[in-house]
């Protein structure tokens, strides 16, 4: 297999990317090809307009980490961060103050934003910046246009009684502390696939979905038009790595996520809420971890090759020895 095709959000995706490439790049991936190359599909749902500044949180958490620029601890933003730019706005009383603006960080959101005030579309962007991180794979907004997930949530002060919130300050203000009562994907309908998407689906040798949010991630990637069908029917295998371990996410919210779209909180749940390609899903194979394995049979019986193996991405190594797991179940 030589092209790989990887629908990605942050953190999660991120890291088992890391992985692939180490596991490429070592040649312990039987079955991957050693000049295999991996275009990775990245959500944008998450993106939003801050201080004047376009930002993609998941875009720059894939080329952070893979450029070698991520501050390792947060898992997000630029290593060796300072903070004066966010505490001068602070200082100014504008908000938002929550959201998590470093210096070094602002760089990339003012290159961006002047670059699609120019009227460059956010795939040339997102390629211009790549130029300097290198990240090792072919990065590719899911879409062009603006999608942006919002959370609608209780509030007592509000006459309806909800209050609907941007998925990132449901995430960073209100910490995902508060029940998601429901989802709102504002644009997803009308968005179309970014440049290469349809392509890098169609065209692959290997389809992955990673331990990615499975409703703000991957899901809003594949609610774009014709992204669901491309996967349906692309030649190349489709294989899925479970992002809730024992019953729990590992980080993020997804529990909170997942609640709102009434899909049970377990690596079985979720992998028969993607579905069997056979049954009109987008999956051949689930991998679930070493604690999930009573979920095999569930998943089998679901039309899924599955498998139990460690899941947690501790170290490059690792995960790819979980990239490994995957290729071969469906390989
Ligand atoms: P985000 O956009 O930064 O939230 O990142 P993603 O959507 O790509 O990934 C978030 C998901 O990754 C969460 O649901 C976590 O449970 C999952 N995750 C994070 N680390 C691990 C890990 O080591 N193993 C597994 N299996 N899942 C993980
Ligand atoms: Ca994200």
């Amino acid at each position: 297999m030589r092209n790989i095709t990887v629908l990605s959000g942050g953190m999660g995706g991120a890291r088992f990317l890391q992985g692939l490439l180490h596991g490429i790049d070592a040649g312990t991936i039987p079955g991957l090809a050693p000049d295999a190359r991996v275009t990775v599909v990245a959500n944008t749902a998450d993106d939003l307009w801050v201080h004047g500044l376009k930002v993609c949180p998941d875009l720059d958490t894939v080329m952070y980490t893979l450029g070698d620029g991520i501050d390792l601890e947060r898992g997000w933003g630029r290593r060796d961060e300072s903070w004066r730019v966010k505490e001068e706005l602070a200082a100014y009383g504008v908000e938002p103050t929550w959201f998590g603006l470093g210096d070094r960080d602002v760089a990339t959101h003012l290159v961006r934003t002047q670059m699609l005030e120019a009227g460059f579309p956010l795939s040339q962007v997102t390629a211009a910046l790549c130029r300097r991180w290198q990240p090792g794979v072919e990065l590719l907004p899911m879409s062009d246009d603006r999608v942006e997930t919002h959370v609608v949530v209780a509030d007592e002060d509000s006459p309806s009684g909800k209050a609907v919130v941007h998925f990132q300050e449901y995430w960073i203000r209100l910490r995902a502390a508060v029940p998601a009562e429901s989802l709102v994907f504002v644009g997803l309908d009308d968005a179309t696939p970014g440049p290469g998407v349809l392509e890098a689906i169609t065209g692959a040798d290997l389809v992955v979905l990673p331990p990615s949010n499975p409703v703000v991630s991957v899901g809003t990637i594949l609610g774009v038009a014709g992204v669901r069908d491309a996967i349906r029917t692309t030649s190349a295998p489709v294989v899925g790595l479970s992002p809730i371990v024992g019953g729990a996410h590992v980080r993020g919210m997804a529990e909170q996520v997942l609640g709102a779209i009434g899909v049970e909180v377990s690596a079985a749940a979720v992998g028969l809420h993607y579905g069997a390609r056979t049954g009109g899903g987008v999956l051949d194979g689930w991998l679930v971890d070493e604690r999930d394995a009573d979920a095999v049979p569930a998943l089998q019986a679901g039309g899924l090759a599955a498998r139990a193996v460690p899941l947690m991405m501790t170290d490059p190594a690792t995960t790819a020895a979980m990239a490994a797991a995957a290729v071969a179940l469906v390989g």
